[in-house]
Parts: C-alpha cells; sequence; structure tokens
C-alpha cells in the first residue's frame, strides 16, 4: 500500500458516503486524479462548523492508496489556500465551477495530471488576483485576457486548441472574419462566402481572441468586449462537448452570470 504524505491538491467534489464518511475527489499535484475516503468527515455536519473539505481549495493531505485506480485512505487533511474571490466575485465562481466541471469529466489517475494541475493553480490566483484587485468596483473577471488566456491553454492542453490567425480552409491570413465551431479554425472572407454556419468576428473579436490565445499571458487589463467573452466561451463549450461527449451544465450558469446566451 503506498502512503503519500504532504501532497497538494485542489478539491474537486465532496459527497456524502455511507454512515459519516465523505468520498473526496482531487486532483493531486504529480498523481492526477485521486479519490479518497474520508472516514468520519461528511462533507456537511449536522451542528458542526464548517465542512472539512470543499471543493476548490488548494489543501495538503496525507493518504494512503492500494492501487491507483481505486478508492484510498484519507489519513489528513489542512487547507493551504480558500480562494475568497470565489465568495465575493458570481463571475470568478462561475468561472471556477465551469473549469473544476471540467477537471472532474477530464482528469485521470496518474502523474500526467500534473499539468492539469499547474494550469488550475495558475488559473485560481489570476482569478483570485483579477477579482480582487480594485474592491470596490464591479470587476468583470470574465473580461480580463489574462483570465480567459488560461482556458486557452487548458484548450491546447488537452489538444483541442482551436486554430487562429490562418483560414482553416485555404490558408489565407487576411480577411479572417469567421469562425467555424465544428472545426474550430477561423475561415476568411472568401472561403466563407457561400456558407451561413460560421460565426461572424468582429475586428474587435479578433484581437481579443489574438491576446487570449498568445503564447504570453496578456498584460493588457482593459476588459475585452462582452461580444467577445461570450464569443470566446461558446467556442470553448462546442469544443469540450465534443471533446468530452457530454454536456457541461456550468456552462449554463455561467452564461446566465455572464448575461449573454452563448
Ligand atoms: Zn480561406
Amino acid at each position: 500500500m503506498a502512503m503519500v504524505q504532504g501532497a497538494r491538491a485542489f478539491v474537486l467534489d465532496v459527497r456524502d458516503y455511507r454512515e459519516s464518511s465523505a468520498l473526496v475527489r482531487l486532483l493531486v499535484q504529480g498523481e492526477g486524479l485521486v479519490s479518497l475516503v474520508g472516514r468520519g468527515m461528511r462533507s456537511v455536519r449536522k451542528g458542526a462548523s464548517a465542512p472539512v473539505l470543499q471543493p476548490f481549495a488548494l489543501v495538503h493531505l496525507s493518504y494512503s492508496l492500494r492501487d491507483p485506480d481505486g478508492l484510498g485512505a484519507l489519513r489528513s487533511a489542512e487547507v493551504e489556500r480558500q480562494y475568497d474571490v470565489l465568495r465575493t466575485n458570481i463571475e470568478a465562481y462561475a468561472l471556477a465551477g465551469a473549469w473544476f466541471e471540467i477537471l472532474l469529466a477530464s482528469a485521470q489517475p496518474g502523474p500526467e495530471g500534473d499539468r492539469l494541475f499547474g494550469l488550475t493553480e495558475g488559473f485560481m490566483n489570476q482569478i483570485q488576483m483579477v477579482g480582487s484587485a480594485v474592491a470596490r468596483e464591479p470587476i468583470f473577471v470574465a473580461r480580463d485576457a489574462s483570465v480567459l488566456w488560461y482556458w486557452a491553454r487548458l484548450l491546447n492542453e488537452m489538444g483541442v486548441g482551436p486554430q487562429f490567425g490562418v483560414c482553416g480552409r485555404c490558408g489565407s491570413k487576411l480577411q479572417l472574419h469567421h469562425f467555424d465551431l465544428r472545426g474550430a479554425e477561423t475561415v476568411c472572407a472568401d472561403c466563407a462566402a457561400e456558407h451561413r454556419r460560421y460565426l461572424p468576428l468582429t475586428g474587435a473579436d479578433v484581437r481579443g481572441l489574438q491576446a487570449v490565445f498568445s503564447r504570453s499571458i496578456p498584460k493588457d487589463r482593459t476588459p475585452l468586449p462582452q461580444r467577445s467573452v461570450l464569443l470566446f466561451l461558446r467556442i470553448v463549450r462546442d469544443v469540450m462537448r465534443r471533446h468530452l461527449e457530454m454536456e457541461l451544465k456550468s456552462f449554463g450558469f455561467l452564461s446566465e452570470v455572464l448575461g449573454g446566451k452563448f
């Protein structure tokens, strides 16, 4: 039996398990997806104070695991970081919910989950930083290019990143005024001419998407146009729906929060 001590992990999901235990699914640094039973750690205890472990928290834990795909036993856990922004900013909460739903649907046991862990920590730190930067003004976390940049990296990490900057039909780099959701690629004006199924892109959309899909994290804090953000999230949802072969429920909530259908 392998004993793991002092591992860092994000809590993905906590459920009641049998009489008084909790079933906790975590993304563990270096170990990927791990499912553990915490004896006497119900997700919500009657009359007790806060639940022991909550989704989105970054924790340190010790556990034992018989085989990597099985259920392990949680020995101890302590919270390294709670992300306050999730309680104060509903956009941050909705974005984190969608991110974690994708992790739950896609994370696998094993060390290759490590890159997802690093990305998740970067993403959570970024929404915390953006969401708490100016506490008295309304903050548009979802319109910050640096936040969406993590989403673009998540798509690329999963091998489903869309193609920008060149027409997916003819290779032209000019007049990329449309996006093909099915092929997840931009399409030039000439190639798009007869087809109505392509999404039209404005100049601001193209600039926004270029920033979001750039190699290094965008430094410009000017909020992206709402329209471009909804378009980007529509692309994310569509690509993920096909990749994971499931509907992501959290995207319905996210679109409500952002005040637009996508
Ligand atoms: Zn073309």
